[in-house]
Formats: C-alpha cells, structure tokens, sequence
C-alpha cells in the first residue's frame, strides 16, 4: 500500500500533475461521523418496531444556495447544477427518492465563505456560521456550493454538518460527470458513515500501523473483521458493507489489489468494494448497499420536514425553446434596461435564463428565473454597444434533464434609461397603462429650450414612430397617437443633442 502511494506521489511530482487535483476527498471527520452512525443505530432501533413501508417515489425538496465573491464573481455555472440534480435523481431512482429545487437558487454573496465555509475545527471561518445559519432555510436540505473548502486529505470536495444539517459542495464537483459526489455527501446527510469510518485521514498502511491491521483503528473506531463477526457495530456498522480501510485512497483504479490483513491475519482486499458510493473509490462508484438504502429510508422516515406528497410531471419537454427577441446578433435599443423574449414551452412550469459576455456563460454571468410569462428584463448589467449572449432553459420540477438550452448572441445599443438631458427638470409619460382611443401625453419641464426626437420602439428594438419636436422653456405637452400600435410593452424615448430620456409605456386594447 505505502509503495503504490509512493510511486503515485512520485510520479505526480514528475509530471507536475497533481494526484489530489482529481482525487479529492470527502470533508467529514471521524467524530462528525460517529455522531451520524449514531443516528443510525438509534434509527435502526426504531425501525425494528415499526417498519415503514413507502408506497411510490417520495420527493424531497432541495435548496441551493450559490456562493459569489463580493463582486459577484467565482461562483458555479447555473446550468452545471441542474445537469448534476439530474444526475443525482438517476442514482437515487432505485430508491424511490427523488430530489426537486424547492426554490430558485439563493445567490449569497460573500467572498470570505465562498472561499472557506468551514465551521469548527482547524479551517474555522466564524463569518461562515453567521452568513449560512441566517440564509439556511426549513423544509429542504440545503447545499451551499462554494468556490473552495480548505483542509482535508488532499482537497476537500464536500461535507455533511451533522450539527447545523447541511451539505457543502465544491463547485468543482458541480456537474453530471461528478455527481458521485454529491450521491455520497447525501449518503452521509442520511447517517451513512464511510465504510472505513476510523481510518478517515490515516489510511491503512502496513510500515505505520502493523501487520496485520490493529483491532482499533487511528480514529478509535473497531476495525471490521473479514469473518462479519464485529460487522454490526465496527467502521460503519453496516454487514453489507464489507472492510475497508481506506484502501480508495490514490487508488487509480476500480480494481484493489493489495493484500491487507485484517487483525485476524485474514486478506480483506478481494472484498473491498470499490463501487459503493461511500467507499471514494473516485470514478467507480455505482452503488449503495441494501442496509444502506435502508438506513436512508429509516432516516427519511424520521425527518417528515422533507417529506412531501407531490407527484411532480416526470415528463421530458417535446419541444425546444424558441428565443425571439434579441437573437444573432440584433442590436436592443436600450443598453441599461434589456428585456427579453421567447416562445412558450408546452409543460414548462418556469424558465431559466442568463446572459453573460461570453458564450460559454463565464465572464460574470447574471440569472433569473421567470415563472408565469414569456418575457424578462435585466436592468443595470450591461454596457453600451457590446456583444453579450443570452441562454434560456425550460424548467419543470420533476424533469430538470431535459428542456434544451437555448443560446443566442446581441448587442447592445448606445441609448440609456437613465434620466441624463441636464436641462430637463422632470418629465412624466401618462396615462401608462395607455388604452384604446387615449392620446399618450408626453410632458417635459424644461429651464432651457431644446430639439428633440421622440422615438418609439417595440421591445423587438424596431422604431415604430419617430416625431421632431421642440420642447420650450417651461412645460410642454406632446401628444402621440397611439391607435396603430398592438398590446404590450413600447419603450419612449426622447433623444435630444444633449442625453436621452426612456420610458416604458404598455398599451392596453
Ligand atoms: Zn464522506
């Protein structure tokens, strides 16, 4: 074991690859898991009394919350998280347990626990506790995804508080590819120990801690005998899942080969089995054991503040979003307010949309999520004539793996939203809403006499009305007409040598 580990060390060091980069660990320590396993037993005991039989998949709701540096910067692609609930809805499916976004996501800002949302032990980051208790909510599990979590063996790829009960998930870890482990950080929000609970942060090697292995393991937990004989109480107190002392760790395969001899002298290697999710064999893991499974159900059944009686429409989306307004390129009329439109989706209870100056969404980009319309607007987020690009993903609660995203290009114009014609003393657009037969007034108090155009766009950027006018000192009052123009929303602007104004006007029919 030590050999291999050293070899692998070597050559990380050769060829400047980091092992640790792509191996990263789990963040729960020895005591936070005997705390957990705990749980389990009390879990355990109880259900030897009354066993609760689910009857169809139980949905269990989840909040995520997004960790951002202070300028909005370093936090997760939106589009990754949903990929990876979906991913994780495949590994749990045997289970009838399903995991939906109980909300939009929860964007916090802070630079301090986006870098280390450590509680406790040698990493502390008191900060971290203040800003997470205050934005943890009821009735969901929440994950906090930050950019780092220092510590650990390696690196640090996520954790289970046991005392404030919520997941922390490097973003790294944020995708399909590597659901794994999220899969195990929720094994563990489900009082699943690591089967080789004790050896967590020491693994076995024969040169430090004898041969055959010590009946106690570094952390004080019994180590688990080959011949099942401790295997209710030792490491994880699971039978099914047979010695392991963390035997995953720099293993670069799914194959453990080493001989390793429990404290019997017995050779626990040919069992080790790689492919459970709480063995952090990485990349291999496929699996949960049956007293597993049954130690998450026993704990789901005991936590009804996630348990919920939906039955949410599990249906794929048919049909692709159709992005309107701006796509490929077009240029809106407005740079500091942008609104955006797209076709409705059959079934789609909500939509998803970001824009970013970048096309692959990882400049600094801004979300929202609509729900109840086909039609949002970003405000104070974009520069003047620049090219940004906007994507928008269908969402329904019990499908998030289907509902392509739609990506397109636009640029923005060079007109503001932002009062800015300095002579102008105020100026009011009415009535607004404007209706069938009205006259729009567009009223300007001036303290010096200036030409202006007043232009009318539709949302689409298209200039539909275009009058020269001259505004004199004091108030002047121009009337447009507005019975050719269709229902929505027209944005008014008056653009003169000296700044432009805008307004938004809807128009009722
Ligand atoms: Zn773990």
């Amino acid at each position: 074991m030590k050999k291999t580990l050293l070899i692998l060390i070597a050559i990380s060091t050769f060829f400047s690859v980091d092992i640790f980069a792509q191996n990263g660990y789990c963040g729960m320590t020895t005591n936070e898991q005997i705390i957990i396993k705990e749980r389990m037993m009390q879990n355990r005991a109880n259900a030897v009394n009354s066993v609760q039989v689910r009857t169809g998949v139980m949905w269990v709701p989840i909040q995520f919350h997004i960790l951002e540096d202070n300028d909005g910067g370093n936090r997760v692609n939106a589009v990754k998280v949903f990929e990876m609930l979906c991913a994780l809805n495949e590994d749990y499916l045997d289970q009838d347990i399903q995991f939906y976004m109980k909300d939009k996501f929860n964007m916090v800002q802070s630079t301090s626990v986006n870098s280390n949302p450590n509680i406790g032990g040698p990493n502390n980051n008191p900060f971290a506790q203040t800003v997470m208790t205050q934005q943890k909510v009821l009735n969901a599990i929440n994950i906090f995804i930050t950019k780092d979590i220092p510590g650990g063996l390696g690196q640090t790829l996520g954790f289970y508080s046991p005392i404030f009960d919520w997941l922390v998930l490097k973003r790294s870890e944020v995708s399909a590819a590597k659901v794994e482990t999220l899969t195990h950080e929720l094994g563990h929000f489900f009082t699943l120990a690591h089967p080789f609970l004790g050896w967590d942060g020491d693994p076995y090697d024969p040169d430090v801690h004898g041969d055959p292995a010590p009946l106690n393991s570094p952390g004080g937990v019994k180590t688990e005998l080959l011949n099942g004989s401790n295997c209710t109480f030792a490491a994880d107190g699971f039978c099914d899942t047979k010695p392991n002392y963390l035997f995953g760790f720099g293993w670069p395969n799914c194959n453990f080969t080493d001989v390793v001899n429990d404290p019997n002298g017995e050779n626990v290697g040919p069992t080790v089995q790689e492919e459970n999710y709480m063995a952090y064999f990485t990349g291999c893991a496929t699996e949960f054991t049956p007293e597993q499974k049954a130690a998450i159900a026993a704990d789901l059944d005991n936590r009804p503040s996630l348990q919920t009686t939906l039955d949410l429409d599990i249906t794929p989306f048919t049909e692709a979003v159709t992005q309107n307004f701006p796509i490929n390129g077009e240029e809106t009329p407005l740079f500091n307010i942008v609104g955006f439109d797209w076709e409705p989706v059959a079934g789609a209870t909500s939509y998803f949309v970001e824009v970013d100056r970048q096309p692959t969404f990882s400049f600094d980009p801004q979300l929202k999520f609509v729900s109840g319309g086909t039609y949002v607007e970003f405000e104070d987020v974009f520069d003047a004539n620049k090219t940004y690009y906007w994507r928008i993903k269908p969402i329904k609660e019990g499908n998030l793996c289907t509902g392509d995203v739609a990506s397109t290009s636009f640029k923005t114009g060079s007109i503001t939203g932002i009062l800015d014609i300095k002579e102008v003393l105020n100026h009011t657009i009415s009535p607004n809403p404007v209706g069938n037969g009205e006259l729009l007034n567009v009223s300007i108090e001036t303290n010096d006499s200036f030409d202006a155009v007043i232009n009318v766009y539709n949302l689409s950027g298209q200039r539909l009305k275009e009058v020269n006018t001259t505004f004199a000192i004091g108030r002047t009052n121009h009337q447009l007409s507005i019975n050719d123009l269709s229902e929505g929303m027209y944005i008014i602007s008056i653009e003169s040598e000296n700044g432009v104004l805008t307004d938004k006007v809807f128009v009722t029919r």
